[in-house]
């Protein structure tokens, strides 16, 4: 058996999915982090029963570095300080945008709580990231508020870098058209759309018909420039794959962006390698992590016996550091330096990175 698997490497080894770039990245933004919360220390924050009693919770809070009782004790901006921890002590990356989660919004334009699986309400998300020069605040707005639009315009007052959704979770088509105003307002304060599209199985329940790329056409045609997560990786709509259906929507727009978040999880082999070689996709990816998802047992450089050396995989596995281990991982695997660079340069301003400054 052993044997069988080495002959077989030495057959198949076919090595990174491009060539590793060795070129320096002026600084390094992973644009795609979490945090959650329990609610402790009056963050607003809250997640169902039915997830926190999950074991996926469990592997989150692993993932987050953080025990329950430790939440409970010093309140859930615990995450974001171990996030600026992690970041801070990274030698790869160099800052983080952390994402709040808006809930189920009513016909009435009010959060409906008991429809909502998860919540981190962007109050908690912008106090908490201003404590940590490494951290900056990703605002997230159900278009189905009442005051939708107002709370833009406050998101980016208050120095949001992105305005992240989750429609499939969120409940909410981004085809409607009664969201007009909302891509308007988006595009004259010059404020991407972090969307989730393709299939979301992070938490319990999601409504799949919500994550179709093409029903971004609207942002995009109203101006808007928006970054699909984790580029629609393993949903499918109209029996086409909706990385595919990316694939057709990147010539036609050139306000759409794709991340690189969780490409190296299991259940999404094979697709890093695609967006890597895809000439479409060129000059439109971004480097994310999809934090604490990279720290879990979904991510592990054991996956890629064909794509690295034993003594990489080795190494690149006993980085402590979570985000070290994302980007080295990925650098290994073929993920060019301006793709690291790219959020840095969409998303952020110069001042942005004073703090890097010795
Ligand atoms: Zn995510």
């Amino acid at each position: 058996m052993g044997l069988g698997l080495i002959v077989f490497r030495l057959l198949y080894f076919s090595g990174p999915f491009a060539s590793p770039d060795p070129e320096a990245v002026a600084a390094v933004v992973d644009m795609h982090c979490h945090t959650a919360g329990i609610g402790a220390g009056g963050s607003g924050c809250f997640a169902t029963e039915e997830l926190t009693s999950s074991y996926k919770f469990r592997y989150y809070l692993e993932g987050f570095g953080v025990k329950l009782s430790e939440l409970e004790a010093q309140g859930d901006a615990l995450i974001v300080r171990r996030i600026a921890e992690g970041v801070r002590t990274s030698r790869e990356v160099d800052a983080a945008i952390v994402l709040a989660m808006d809930g189920v919004i009513d016909d009435q334009g009010q959060l409906d709580r008991a429809a909502t699986q998860i919540y981190v309400p962007n109050r908690f998300v912008r106090q908490e990231t201003e404590k940590h020069p490494e951290l900056f605040y990703g605002a997230s707005v159900n278009p189905k508020r009442t005051n939708a639009v107002e709370l833009l315009e406050r998101a980016h007052a208050d120095g949001a870098k992105l305005i992240k959704w989750l429609p499939a979770v969120q409940q909410f088509d981004p085809g409607d058209r009664s969201w007009l105003p909302f891509y308007r307002k988006l595009a004259e304060l010059d404020l991407p759309l972090l969307v989730h599209v393709g299939k979301e199985r992070a938490l319990a329940h999601a409504r799949d018909e919500f994550s179709d790329p093409k029903k971004l056409a609207l942002a995009l045609e109203t101006g808007v420039t928006v970054i699909a997560a984790h580029l629609g990786s393993t949903g499918s709509h109209e029996n086409q794959r909706d990385f595919d259906r990316l694939k057709d929507m990147m010539e036609r727009y050139p306000n759409l962006y794709g991340d690189i978040s969780s490409l190296t999880q299991v259940n999404k082999l094979g697709y890093l390698k695609e967006a890597l070689t895809h000439e479409g996709f060129r000059d439109r990816l971004l480097y994310g992590s999809d934090f604490p998802l990279i720290n879990t047992p979904l991510v592990s450089p054991w996956f890629f016996p064909l794509n690295l050396e034993w003594h990489r995989m080795k190494e690149i596995g006993e980085l402590e550091n979570p985000w070290d281990r994302d980007f080295v991982l990925k650098r290994d695997l073929g993920v060019p330096s301006e793709v690291f660079d790219r959020p840095g340069q969409l998303l952020m301003q110069p001042e942005d990175f004073a703090f890097l400054e010795p």
